[in-house]
């Protein structure tokens, strides 16, 4: 049967391509998604939801409470939120309301896969901003990126793949030279509470007027499968999306906003706790790359290390072979820089969320595939 040309134009992602390769025994520094339990009060609440034996609809926006939980969670108003079902369906909303045919869109290069399909679904252009050394953003580097056609600019700190935490300096400036431009933004902020060193900024503190903040629990409350998360913006925008919300999700899953309200409520003790824990998985497995003579960044932010392979993905044809050969020859998954654009040719992204002991042993192998290709 014939499919629509904008389902085939989906660029397949690499994280599944290697993913799916991994055996029963292998190392996985794939896939990015916590190993970490729900917090009892999380469990207790979507069981309570569940006992009721109802599961009416909620409103499209999401549940009063809801609503409430995370307007007061982020110092807004209720009539600033909209809950959505995952950050990964508050990107569609964001691209589907916010760009028409042939805007373009500026996307971090690096960056997270989906932000460039999602364009392209929603009949816009993405147009890549290389990020600056220490994959910092770089203002220069986004001003060169603009056109007259620029409309949105998605911004994600901390970052995917890079790990990158962007400082609120830089920040500031891309906004204002943005803005001066009539180009709104879109923050994915999924990883804010992941930030080891310097301080998280988001867009909403000094340019809530024009883009929309979004955010969500699957890192923070290893909430990955009940899909739930927000977007928070200006009560009039709001409003405007809340139709076409509607239409594509009616509304977030009613048992995951139960727990979505419990986890808000421990929010700041359980989310410190897990950075302290993928702080130092960080720093295990630095220290375990730089041990095996394998330069690896400092920790800085999400939980990604993006090592630079560059010599060994050209003697192998590239970083897509190089992560073949990782999984190949020694057993480890990881994930091709390339597959984030190509700004993250020749790197390798190195999930550290598994345990300590793991990361240790998969550093050593990693180096020993690094150093046969020397
Ligand atoms: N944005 C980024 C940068 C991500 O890494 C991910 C998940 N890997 C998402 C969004 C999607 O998050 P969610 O589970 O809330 O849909």
């Amino acid at each position: 049967m014939r499919v629509a040309a904008r389902a085939l134009e989906i660029v397949p992602s690499q994280i599944r391509r290697i993913t799916d390769r991994a055996r029963e025994g292998s190392l996985h520094l794939g896939l990015g998604q916590p190993d970490t339990a729900l917090h009892p009060n999380v469990t207790a609440a979507i069981q309570n939801y569940v006992a009721s034996g109802r599961a009416p609809y909620t409103a499209n926006l999401g549940t009063h409470e809801a609503r409430a939980a995370v307007a007061f969670h982020l110092g807004r108003s209720v009539d600033e939120v909209l809950i959505t079902h995952g950050v990964e369906q508050g990107l569609a909303l964001a691209f589907l309301g916010m760009v028409e045919p042939g805007d373009e869109v500026l996307i971090p290069d690096p960056g997270f896969p989906s932000y460039a399909n999602l364009i392209r679904v929603a009949g816009g252009v993405p147009v890549p901003y290389p990020l600056g050394v220490d994959w910092r953003l770089d203002p220069e580097r986004v001003l060169a990126a603009i056109s007259p056609k620029t409309r949105v600019i998605l911004i994600n700190s901390p970052s995917n793949p890079t790990g990158a935490v962007h400082a609120p300096g830089d920040l500031y400036e891309v906004l204002e030279l943005c803005t001066a431009r009539g180009i709104r933004w879109i923050s994915d902020e999924i990883y804010e509470d992941f930030v080891y060193d310097g301080v998280h900024a988001s867009p909403a503190e000094t340019h809530f007027e024009s883009g929309v903040r979004l955010g969500g629990l699957s890192k923070s409350h290893s909430m990955m499968g009940w899909r739930i998360g927000w977007m928070v913006a200006p009560s009039a925008t709001i409003a405007a999306l809340k139709g076409l919300h509607q239409h594509l999700v009616t509304s977030a899953c009613g048992a995951s906003q139960a727990g979505l309200i419990a986890a808000l409520e421990v929010h700041s003790e359980h989310a410190t706790a897990m950075a302290n824990v993928f702080l130092k998985r960080g720093e295990v497995l630095h220290a375990a790359l730089e041990t095996h003579g394998i330069p690896c960044p400092r920790v800085m932010g999400a939980f990604y290390h993006f090592i630079d392979v560059r010599n060994a993905a050209e003697r192998i044809g590239g970083s897509i072979a190089l992560a073949e050969e990782i999984l190949e020859k020694v057993d480890v998954v990881t994930i091709p820089g390339v597959g984030f654009g190509t700004g993250g040719e020749g790197y390798l992204r190195l999930a550290y969320t598994v345990d300590e002991a793991v990361l240790a042993d998969a550093a050593g192998r990693i180096a020993q595939v690094l150093h046969a290709l020397d």
